[in-house]
């Protein structure tokens, strides 16, 4: 007998009929000889209009009635599929958060999950009992509700399977896998039938929403064996396991291609080329709250420097705001900024051992006219800034040049 988790994100469970259709798929595995632990998201928009709604009162809500505001689709969710699976004969019971004590930190939107308490579970599942959790929400020391991020439920069935030593940890959502990029960018994407937990850390931070990133930091760490499935094909997939790399692995130098459309660029330019400079610039914007990403500078020849950086798109007024006060002080020639670019990343644990990486990146990109804004790279990742309008063609265009609907490799 297995232990599983599976947790079913907001297209899987979208519509009465949906929720049926998922019914169906846990007593299939529940047949099969399964422990069944279920984490549901909210139906798939439901949290956005819930932020909607706060957004008509108010655009700075309190992050404790956020919370308890948007927690409650998965309260829904949940109760309606344990509701269909006891119509099916099968018992079931549903928790909120609060209830299972998915106990987080006080950090509203952004919790961290700190422990969780598996004895009442553990005497359901005794009993044959489908457990049914609401995904994304947790409750602090004080009883205040605590939501984990958008995406969260990826991380409450992770943490799930963490706590109750799972033996697996299923993914079910509306794609049949990960892909070697979003198959909505670039329908020739790859299903991956492996991807190292490393690989798809890179692939969620640069931008993939297939996975929350929390979730993936925390398979990786606790060895959770991950698998994103399909809740929409029929029959039993094999999906793509997120693992540890290992031999057998065949390793293509680059795994995928990552985007990142939340983000927007801002530089300050003509700034004295002297010691404390980046300081001040970099400090008053994370002062202000806001997240850098991507920075570059360069050095003139007239003594005086250029500073470009990322933060996220949400963020780019407050931070435009912020640098125009610091270009005043600083005497900077110009402050400006762009909130219509785009992130494109090559992921691959290949390229540690490959080189040429980069310079065929770049010839591909320019070949299309394509101008690079930016670039970073580190050990695994090559990621460069363009223009929005380059997003479909860009991907599609790097995608192509590493071979990635056959093999990942250099064509
Ligand atoms: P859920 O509601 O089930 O959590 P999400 O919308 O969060 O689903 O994640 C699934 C979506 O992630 C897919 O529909 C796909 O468009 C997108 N996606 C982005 N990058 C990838 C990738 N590399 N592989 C597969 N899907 C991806
Ligand atoms: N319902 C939440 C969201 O839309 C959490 C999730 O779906 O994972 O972000
Ligand atoms: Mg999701």
């Amino acid at each position: 007998m297995a232990l599983i988790v599976q947790k079913y994100g907001g297209t899987s469970v979208g519509t009465i009929e949906r929720i049926k259709a998922v019914a169906d798929r846990i007593i299939a595995s529940r047949e099969k000889g399964n422990q069944l632990v279920v984490v549901l998201s909210a139906m798939s928009g439901e949290t956005n209009r819930l932020i909607g709604l706060a957004s008509e009162i108010t655009d700075r809500p309190s992050a404790r009635e956020m919370d308890v505001l948007v927690s409650t689709g998965e309260q829904v969710t949940i109760a309606l599929l344990s509701m269909a699976l006891m119509s099916k004969g099968v018992p079931a019971k549903s928790y909120t958060g609060t209830q299972i004590k998915m106990l987080t930190d006080d950090a509203h939107s952004k919790a961290r999950i700190l422990d969780i308490q598996c004895e009442q579970m553990k005497q359901d599942l005794a009993e044959g009992t489908v457990i049914v959790v609401a995904g994304f929400q947790g409750v602090d020391e004080k009883g205040n509700i605590t939501t984990l991020g958008r995406g969260g439920s990826d991380t409450t069935a992770v943490a799930m399977a963490a706590a109750l030593k799972a033996d697996e940890c299923q993914i079910y959502t509306d794609v049949d896998g990960v892909y070697t990029t979003d198959p909505r960018v670039e329908p020739k994407a790859r299903k991956l039938d492996r991807i190292t937990f490393e690989e798809m850390l890179e692939m969620a931070s640069l931008g993939s929403k297939v996975l929350q990133i929390r979730s993936v930091e925390f398979a990786g760490k606790y060895n959770v064996p991950l698998r994103v499935l399909s809740s929409f094909e029929e029959g039993e997939g094999v999906g793509t396991l997120i693992t540890t790399e290992d031999n057998e692995m065949e390793q293509a130098v680059i795994s995928g291609i990552a985007f990142n459309r939340d983000e927007a660029q801002l530089t300050i330019s003509g700034v004295p080329d002297k010691p404390g400079v980046a300081s001040d610039i970099l400090g008053s914007i994370t002062e202000a709250n806001i997240e850098i990403d991507m920075i570059v500078q360069n050095v003139g020849d007239d003594g005086t420097t250029d500073f470009t950086f990322t933060v996220h798109r949400n963020d780019y007024k407050a931070a435009l705001e912020s640098l125009t006060k610091t270009g005043d002080v600083l005497g900077a020639r110009k402050v400006y900024g762009s909130d219509s670019i785009v992130k494109l990343s090559l992921v691959g644990v290949g390229m540690r051992s490959h080189a040429g990486i980069a310079s065929t990146m770049f010839a591909a990109l320019a070949k299309e006219g394509i101008n690079i804004l930016m670039i970073s790279t580190s050990e695994i990742k090559i990621s460069v800034v363009v223009d929005e309008k380059y997003l479909e063609l860009g991907v599609r265009t790097l995608h192509s040049a590493f071979g990635l609907e056959t093999d990942g490799n250099l064509k």
